[in-house]
This record gives C-alpha cells, structure tokens and sequence, in this order.
C-alpha cells in the first residue's frame, strides 16, 4: 500500500514538473512568433535570394559595388552569388 501512495506521489511530481515545462515552452514560442511579427525593436530585411524576411541582425551581410545585401543564411548568399556570377 505504501508503495502505491509513493507511486501516485511521483505521477504527481512528474505531471508538476511537466506542466512548468510547458508553459515555459509556451512564453519561448509567444517571444518568437512575436519576433516573427517583427515586434522587437530590430530592422526586417528581405532575403534576396528565398524572399525570407529576418531581423538584420541575425542576417549575413555581404557587399557589391558598394550595394550591400543582407541574406537569412551564409547558404543563400553563396547561392546568391553563384547565380549572379552566372548572368
Ligand atoms: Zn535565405
């Protein structure tokens, strides 16, 4: 009988524990969605090369006859650039 209140006690831990984690999984993706909406206090550019929009910041920038670009990941500007030296 001991055993089994133990076992309930623990169910009860683990849903607590469970239930905390999920809502603090909760206010991470709030603190996303609301970067995707561009809520934070950041510029939005576009990805010339998959027309993605993403906070400056975390873009990877690269100059062109002193035009600079601003891509969402170093694998768009690569491609990017090997489209344009194919023109
Ligand atoms: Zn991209």
């Amino acid at each position: 009988m001991l055993k089994f209140i133990f076992l309930i006690g623990l169910v009860y831990i683990g849903l607590k524990i469970y239930k905390s984690w999920s809502r603090l999984n909760v206010a991470v993706n709030r603190t996303v969605s609301g970067m995707a909406r561009g809520e934070i206090d950041d510029v939005m550019v576009k990805d010339p090369y998959c027309h993605v929009y993403f906070p400056k910041r975390n873009g990877v920038h690269f100059k062109n006859n002193g035009e600079v670009f601003y891509f969402c990941s170093k694998e768009c500007k690569d491609l990017y650039i090997q489209e344009m030296n194919k023109k």
